[in-house]
């Protein structure tokens, strides 16, 4: 069993999925298609309140959200 070749396809499948979230967002919210937020798939932040780093996705724009204090930050 080749694990490479099995990590790189599931990482192309979550990025197919993402790029195909971003266009239905453009379509559905008419961002500019210029602007390309930075990939959500590997998120290495740490929280600039409490320093945690259980970090995810806001769900808009490019923000993210902390899951340990609620904070909301770019
Ligand atoms: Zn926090």
């Amino acid at each position: 069993m080749n694990w490479n070749f099995l990590e790189s396809w599931i990482l192309n499948r979550a990025r197919e999925k993402e790029s195909r979230e971003w266009h239905e967002r453009i379509q559905r919210e008419g961002v500019n298609p210029s602007y390309k937020p930075p990939s959500k798939i590997v998120i290495r932040l740490t929280c600039p309140k409490c320093n945690s780093d259980k970090i995810k996705p806001a769900g808009y724009a490019d923000r993210f959200e902390c899951e340990a204090c609620g904070n909301i930050f770019i």
